[in-house]
């Protein structure tokens, strides 16, 4: 096997870091989206595909803002209508849509108290957008972005005994079933009349050629559909030993599905309910490379621990100490992780301090009150707010250290998240800090 260079397997990596970096992005502010909720129909959200100019679009939006005189609520009607120039005053920027296209959101936000905000957001979508879309309604349609989120990786499964086969494919968490084959596998038990070798033979040249017609529909299944290849990352096969491993070893898979084979598992169903049974016992396999990662810098973490004099730290402020000494090697971050660091200042002289809050969905930390300046007591006011895993991994970057967003699906993860604050470090020395 040629080797692969080091420079171009640590860049490769870099890329990959920065894949998962934007992805975590992404899902994040679909979550803050999801969030917000507007009082009636009057949250726009606005899907430009690649290829459609920006003057076509903005042509659609003053038409939609003529056809506002229809909306009885007064309140609403203002509300669409501003939303509406506050898309048309941001698409002023953009000659043309972003390599993916974008989704834009806007509306009055319901902030409390009979209150709301105007909001506006753009986001680039990991994948192109493909139709044009322009609505009102309570919340944001997200459905076109969480399919991105989602259909990343498809998996096909597969269950089987000797009586039938049944195939599926597991997108995120969806499982959604293709369909079902019988044989005809005589069973174990012989007729009166027949001789014993005749009969295990028949029943093995049976076996074969069902084996044979699964192998076949398994090609149909996943390879057929060049939308869905280009997705399917690996096939799981359920069953009863040993026809599993009799089938998964017998080369009756195309080459192409065979080598996607993540393991053979076991599975006591194999109709439409072996899939969810056979979905539930490969959670393991299913987490992939991705998870052991993870779980990889975990343990290396929970060993540190358990040394006298630990390279490691946990905790906010003992992480952060860390990290400004440029003492952390690794700095392991929850993916659930939901706080902010606020900087807040004096309107009137240089007092300032920083502080971390926990996010909450619908608190907004300006309507908060910081009291007054302990020097010269002018209010106190909200100057810079920002999510702890964005400035924690900036601060982290400044010396070398290696940021790792961990998913809470594993049990280290949700150590990590219940244990530890969901911050913690691999120092390159032990600081005692
Ligand atoms: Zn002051």
């Amino acid at each position: 096997m040629a080797e692969i260079p080091v420079q171009d397997y640590a860049k490769q990596q870099e890329i990959e870091k920065d894949e998962a970096r934007k992805r975590y992005e992404f899902k994040k502010s679909l979550e803050r989206l999801e969030e917000k909720q507007g009082s009636g129909t009057e949250l726009i959200s606005l899907y430009i595909p690649p290829d459609k100019q920006i003057y076509d679009v903005t042509a659609q939006l003053r038409d939609e803002y003529g056809q506002c005189s229809n909306i009885k609520s007064k309140q609403t009607r203002t509300n669409v209508q501003s939303a509406i120039s506050s898309i048309l005053a941001r698409l002023k920027y953009y000659k043309a849509p972003p390599e993916n296209g974008m989704a834009v959101f806007c509306g009055a936000i319901n902030i409390g108290g009979d209150k709301t905000d105007l909001e506006s957001i753009i986001v680039e979508p990991p994948e192109p957008i493909k139709t044009y879309s322009y609505r009102c309604s309570s919340s944001f349609e997200l459905e076109t972005l969480k399919d991105m989120l989602d259909d990343r990786v498809v998996h096909g499964l597969l269950v089987l005994d000797l009586q039938e086969a049944y195939w599926g494919i597991l997108t995120g968490t969806r499982i959604e079933p293709i369909g079902g084959t019988q044989s005809m596998v005589p069973n174990k038990q012989r007729k009166g009349g027949q001789s014993s070798i005749r009969f295990a033979r028949n029943r093995e040249i049976a076996i074969n050629a069902f084996f044979s017609k699964v192998g076949e529909q398994s090609s149909e299944a996943f390879l057929s559909d060049p939308k869905f290849f280009d997705r399917f990352k690996g096939l799981i096969v359920g069953g009863p030993m040993p026809t599993r491993e009799d089938f998964v070893k017998g080369n009756y898979l195309h080459h192409e599905v065979q080598k996607r084979l993540l393991g053979s598992i076991d599975a006591s169903y194999t109709n439409e309910c072996g899939l969810r049974e056979l979905v539930f016992n490969a959670q393991e396999l299913l987490r992939g490379e991705e998870i052991s990662d993870e779980k990889r810098e975990m343990s290396r973490f929970f060993a540190e621990l358990r040394k006298e004099n630990p390279a490691a730290a946990y905790g906010e402020a003992s992480v952060r100490a860390n990290l400004e000494a440029g003492a952390v090697d690794t700095l392991l971050l929850s993916e659930k992780l939901r706080e902010a660091r606020l900087t807040i200042s004096c309107g009137n002289c240089d007092y300032q301090e920083i502080k971390t809050m926990q996010i909450e969905p619908g608190k907004r930390f300006r309507d908060l009150p910081f009291g007054r300046c302990p020097k010269c007591q002018s209010p106190l006011v909200l100057e810079k707010e920002e999510d702890i895993i964005d400035e924690l991994t900036a601060l982290a970057d400044t010396s070398n250290t290696r940021v790792e967003i961990i998913s809470d699906s594993s049990e280290e993860g949700g150590t990590l998240l219940s244990a530890f604050g969901g911050i913690a470090a691999v120092l390159r020395y032990p600081t005692g800090m």
